[in-house]
């Protein structure tokens, strides 16, 4: 038996793909080896990079004036790439809603005169700043955003409108968790390791407008246009981690896509908000608007019953349900690979757990 894992990151993977990843592991499609084994030069990874490529932007529906690339470093990596590609004035405009796009922001303060437009720390991030055209300085070279607050658990409730000013938003926790429209971002990028694949690989969109705006210090691997170029070949890919996101893309095309998994993901988020907001036992601080679709932090009256909480629910096979430290209490991610039944076990040891401690 699996267990739910409620992890933020590495999280769960749909079963069927890692059944079919543990069938192929020895022998990828008769070639008598391992995809960890393989030359990125070789024609079966070449198709695997092609096939990632193509279900991404399929699933996304990405405009032909957007390229796609597989990179490596993390989401964080992009944080000090993003100020190094798009540096025309050297000049940027940063929404702080939570812990990453604060990192981000001062990653980037290193690489120019970047300004805080608009920030929720003022209530410890537990909603999203109204966003309007003219907070923004019209000669930033951009404008970044995080749109869903992995630690915070927040998500924007629509996409900003950011007039001309290219868009930025790091997408590592809701990632074909809902249906974008692309078109309104300039850059997308996000880590694998929340509703894609393994970690190691990076997803970066970016806009063809946007590709020949790099600072001359920009180090080559940071450069998207070094990677665009070679359709993510330029030097060694994590070629483990895209092999198994492309098998997580045509899985979740084989469900129906982004708008079914963004239904089923929408009545998972409701039935443990709906249940929070019955109880009396357990809250969730965000402002209900604001509140995220992957990522639901919760406490119960005290942290000894929190801390209780976590351990009794590890034994019953729930895991990872602690906090983030900044946050304390529970959280429960409840991304793509999490089944509705995950959610149903966790409700019913919550029901269980406050009957026991009232
Ligand atoms: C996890 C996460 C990151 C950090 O990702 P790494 O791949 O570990 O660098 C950045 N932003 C958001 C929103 C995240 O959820």
């Amino acid at each position: 038996m699996r267990n739910y894992n409620f992890s933020a990151g590495p999280s769960m993977l749909p079963e069927e793909v890692l059944k079919q990843v543990r069938d192929e592991l020895l022998d990828y499609e008769g070639t008598g080896i391992s995809v960890m084994e393989m030359s990125h030069r070789s024609k079966p990874y070449e198709a695997i990079n092609a096939e990632a490529e193509s279900l991404l932007r399929e699933l996304m529906n990405i405009p032909d004036n957007y390229d796609v690339i597989f990179v490596q470093g993390g989401a964080s990596t992009q944080f000090e790439a993003i100020p190094l590609n798009i540096s025309v004035n050297q000049k940027a405009d940063y929404v702080v809603t939570g812990n990453f796009s604060k990192k981000a922001f001062s990653e980037a303060k290193k690489y120019g005169d970047m300004v805080k437009a608009a920030s929720s720390e003022d209530k410890n991030f537990t909603y999203i700043p109204v966003l309007k055209r003219d907070m923004f300085r019209k000669d930033a070279d951009y404008v970044h955003i995080c749109y869903n607050n992995t630690i915070f658990g927040t998500r924007y409730d629509s996409v900003p409108d950011t007039g001309d000013i290219p868009l930025v938003a790091d997408l590592s926790s809701c990632i074909l968790s809902q249906d974008f429209d692309v078109s309104k971002f300039g850059v997308i990028y996000a880590g694998a390791q929340k509703n894609v694949g393994p970690a190691g690989v990076t997803i970066v969109i970016v806009r063809k407008d946007l590709q020949d705006k790099a600072n001359p210090l920009c180090p080559t691997m940071l450069k998207w246009s070094t990677q665009i170029k070679e359709h993510s070949l330029y030097n060694t890919p994590p070629a483990f981690s895209t092999y198994v996101s492309m098998l997580v893309f045509r899985y979740l095309k084989k469900i129906g896509g982004v708008k079914a998994i963004q239904k089923i993901n929408e009545e998972k988020a409701k039935m443990l908000y709906d249940f929070i907001d019955s109880s009396k036992y357990y809250s969730n601080s965000v402002v209900p608007e604001y509140r995220s679709l992957m990522n639901v932090p919760f406490v119960t009256p005290s942290p000894e019953s929190d801390a209780e909480f976590v351990a009794g629910a590890a034994k019953e096979g729930l895991l990872t349900l602690k906090g983030h430290r900044l946050v304390g209490g529970m959280r429960a991610s409840i991304y793509n690979a999490m089944p509705v039944e995950g959610i149903k076990k966790l409700i019913d040891y919550m029901k269980k757990f406050e009957s026991s401690h009232k």
